[in-house]
């Protein structure tokens, strides 16, 4: 596998978009793996520094996914 940016050797892949990355242009942030209710609080755990390749775009705000429970996929 080869590096998306710069197309060399490969050293490891983004963890938001699958691309391949070599160290020289991997990034990092922060990943959120799991979430859950408490009383009080939504509390969630997080990688602070996941590999990022750099290219692809995380959005700063959530989506509405409404539709999905409207229409749910694979649902007969
Ligand atoms: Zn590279
Ligand atoms: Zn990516």
């Amino acid at each position: 596998m080869r590096c998306w940016v710069g197309g060399e050797e490969a050293e490891g892949m983004c963890r938001f978009c699958g691309r391949a990355v070599c160290k020289k242009h991997a990034r990092t942030r922060a990943f959120l793996f799991e979430t859950w209710q408490e009383p009080e609080h939504l509390r969630a755990l997080a990688v602070e520094d996941a590999l990022w390749c750099g290219v692809c775009q995380v959005r700063e705000t959530p989506l509405e996914v409404d539709f999905l429970r409207a229409n749910p996929i694979g649902k007969i």
